[in-house]
């Protein structure tokens, strides 16, 4: 049993224009379904989403999704997995929060960027220190990267931002470093 058991994921719902993005998720699936770990994620079947639930399904893993009952139609809520509908976004993050050990950002549209920056910034504040992991694929995470460190240049964010949370580039280097967390980090979180 791994440190870190539930992985939320945070991804597009659209899969992308980089046929790289939704090999990328299906890769990441079936690589925590074989670490005997759990995916928490936003609950839909479409998308990025879809194409990691899919393939963990697959690789007979775990899965909870989150998903507020106004997305259910929307989103198109997978009907395979375990789902918890909650009354709001706001609900449906707390859960996700709170049933995960740590964080993986994957390529996505505004959700995936909001949802990323919020558990950064939640972990800034002290909120928790679980891990955050955000995993490139083909140049994905260059943009979040290039405006955090734009928050630091312009003096807006300490440096020691940059330790919140680490970066990995492709799906193997995601899951070794997964599978090498403690269940959470000493986060410098008081000296920010
Ligand atoms: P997207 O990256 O825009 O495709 O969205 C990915 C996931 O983030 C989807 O499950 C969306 O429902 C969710 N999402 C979209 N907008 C927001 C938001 N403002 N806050 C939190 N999650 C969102």
């Amino acid at each position: 049993m791994p440190a870190i058991h539930s992985v939320a994921v945070f991804c597009g719902s659209s899969s992308g224009s980089n046929p790289a993005f939704a090999a990328a998720a299906r890769d990441l699936g079936r690589g925590l379904a074989e670490s005997g770990m759990r995916l928490v994620y936003g609950g839909g079947c479409v998308g990025l989403m879809g194409a990691v639930a899919d393939a963990m399904l697959q690789a007979g893993g775990e899965i909870l999704g989150v998903i507020p009952e106004f997305l259910t139609r929307r989103e198109v809520a997978h009907t395979a997995v375990d789902l918890t509908v909650t009354d709001s976004m706001h609900s449906r993050k707390q859960r996700m929060f709170s049933e995960a050990d740590a964080f993986v950002s994957l390529p996505g549209g505004l959700g995936t960027l909001d949802e990323t920056i919020e558990i950064i910034t939640w972990r800034q504040l002290g909120l928790h220190q679980k891990p955050i992991v955000l995993c490139d694929i083909a140049g994905s995470a260059a943009a979040l990267g290039a405006a955090i460190d734009a928050a630091i240049e312009n003096g807006f964010a300490s440096p020691r931002v940059r330790d919140l949370f680490q970066v990995v580039s492709g799906v193997p280097a995601l899951l070794d470093c997964l599978r090498n967390l403690p269940h959470s980090t000493s986060a410098p979180v008081d000296r920010l």
